[in-house]
């Protein structure tokens, strides 16, 4: 399997090294192609508190720093410019005429925030501590619940589109009790990836929370991967990188599950047949996963 990362943050958000770093290490690798995503500003349309996205006044100054990476590693190592766009129904997305006029190579959309009915907002990747608080003011205790939302958000931002790669599908299971989803929660995985398939929107399996967190499987796991196959959605896989030697981390297991769940190709960034490299060519191409 080649391998590329297309989710990677740098110290412009939360990660913990440079974008120079990052490249040597992705070349060093022998990676295809590196893209980065910093987590693109929220707190002007949220009003959320945060210390993990981009800050509004350093959006060109990461641009322009991807920009110049690109040039430096011209003809060594193919770089592309992102963002990962946070989903908070009715506040901040993906399809943002703001986000979609920007220059980008392309876009993660994410759902990291629940809105409960009653309650504060809540991510559902904080701590345990965040997670318990939102489930017991925010949904009453109702796992299920929280479930449900967190899935319908994901199909709504699906359905807002805007967006080329979906990120951490099943993100909740980073704190939600492991169990069997049942026939509701079962309906909305199916609608996410019946309207990803429609849409041609690329899932990641996402090796992030196997890196940072002991997650014993990618985001997702089989049983959602093999849903995802059944309604022919690609997929590419990332490692959320944020530190440089997260990149490549428990790729094996990706492609084991990859082929486990039918898949034998997954999509990597391409810039062949561009010899300038501009945000034009960025594209997808299916190589195999073994
Ligand atoms: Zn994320
Ligand atoms: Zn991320």
């Amino acid at each position: 399997m080649k391998y590329a990362c297309l989710h990677t943050h740098t110290v412009f958000c939360d990660g913990h090294d440079d974008i120079e770093t990052f490249c040597r290490v992705a070349g060093d690798r022998n990676f295809a192609a590196l893209g980065f995503s910093a987590h693109a500003p929220i707190r002007r349309k949220t009003g959320f508190a945060s210390d993990w996205h981009l800050e509004e006044d350093r959006l060109g100054e990461y641009m322009d720093a991807v920009r110049a990476a690109r040039r430096r590693w011209e003809g060594k190592l193919a770089v592309f410019l992102g963002l990962e766009v946070d989903y908070v129904e009715g506040l901040v997305g993906p399809a943002d005429r703001d986000i979609r006029e920007l220059d980008l190579d392309y876009r993660i959309g994410s759902v990291h925030y629940l809105v409960p009915p009653a309650g504060e907002p809540f991510t559902v990747d904080g701590s345990p501590a965040e997670y318990a608080r939102g489930l017991a003011e925010g949904f009453g205790g109702d796992e299920d619940a929280l479930a449900a939302a967190y899935w319908g958000a994901v199909c709504a931002m699906i359905r807002a589109g805007g967006f080329d790669i979906l990120g951490h599908i099943d993100l909740i299971k980073k704190n939600a009790r492991p169990r069997e989803p049942g026939a509701r929660l079962l309906r909305l995985i199916d609608e996410a990836a019946d309207l990803l398939g429609r849409a041609g929107i690329v899932a990641e399996v996402n090796t992030g929370g196997m890196i940072r967190y002991g997650i014993p499987e990618p985001y997702p796991g089989l049983s959602i991967l093999r849903t995802l196959k059944a309604r022919g959605v690609p997929v590419t896989v990332t490692a959320d990188a944020h530190r440089a030697e997260h990149l490549g981390g428990h790729y094996e297991t990706a492609r084991d599950i990859l082929l486990e769940a039918g898949y034998d190709h997954a999509l990597i960034p391409s810039a062949s047949g561009c010899s300038s490299m501009a945000a034009c060519c960025f594209k997808l191409v299916q190589h195999p996963v073994r």
